[in-house]
């Protein structure tokens, strides 16, 4: 049985990218509590209507409301998840452990990178919904511009991809990854990779991760 897959890593490090790749190659189901927050949020339920304002903020929504929208969300015993953006702190670690994993074999994949490089990166983040294929204006920008290469969908620019949001999201990831990356660590399932790398190389470094 595959290994369930913890990405671990703070906004624009590539997991979303990262993630796509794994599931085309490797046969795994992607739950990202970022999209599962943003449908709710489009949907205009209860849910959505109260996380907005804290999404838009680039703080963190309530631990066991994200809780319960995954356990919704994922069948663990018949399926490999690939879990991303969730832990965001040590809380949310040890309730994916006690209340989702179960025991389950899984690998935690931290993607290790300078965050000071990171604000620009994700102010030029454009994704397309559908399709969820990710550009970004300097470095892979679509054919047509606004339009996915794909899909043709128009691309859309995240409401808390701007530049003030998304230093309160890096100061909110500073503040609460060592002891997550330290509970990974003393469980012995924590990869470190370096997240700077191509995205191929990227690829190659997570394939080795999950066999390894
Ligand atoms: P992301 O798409 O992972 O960058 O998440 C976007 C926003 O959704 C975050 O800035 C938070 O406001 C919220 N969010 C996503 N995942 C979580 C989580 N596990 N716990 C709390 N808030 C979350």
């Amino acid at each position: 049985m595959k290994p369930q897959l913890i990405l671990l890593g703070a906004p624009g490090t590539g997991k979303g990218t990262q993630a796509k790749k794994i599931v085309e190659k490797l046969g795994y189901t992607h739950i990202s509590t970022g999209d599962l927050l943003r449908s709710e949020i489009s949907k205009n339920s209860e849910l959505g209507m109260k996380v907005k304002g804290i999404m838009d903020r680039g703080d963190l929504v309530n631990d066991q409301v994200v809780l319960e929208l995954l356990n919704a969300n994922c069948d663990i015993a018949n399926s490999a998840y690939i879990f991303d953006g969730f832990p965001r702190n040590i809380e949310q670690a040890e309730l994916l452990e006690t209340n989702v994993l179960k025991g389950i074999k899984s690998k935690a994949i931290y993607f290790n990178m300078d965050l000071e490089v990171l604000v620009e990166r994700i102010s030029n983040r454009r994704v397309a919904p559908k399709s969820g294929e990710i550009y970004n204006l300097l470095s892979k920008p679509p054919k047509n511009e606004g339009k996915c290469d794909i899909s043709g969908e128009d691309l859309v620019h995240r409401k808390d991809d701007n530049a003030e949001t998304v230093r309160n999201r890096l100061e909110v990831f500073r503040n609460t990854i060592a002891p997550i990356l330290d509970y990974y660590e003393s469980k012995g399932v924590l990869v470190s990779i370096d997240a700077s790398r191509s995205a191929n190389e990227v690829y190659d470094l997570v394939e080795q991760a999950v066999n390894s």
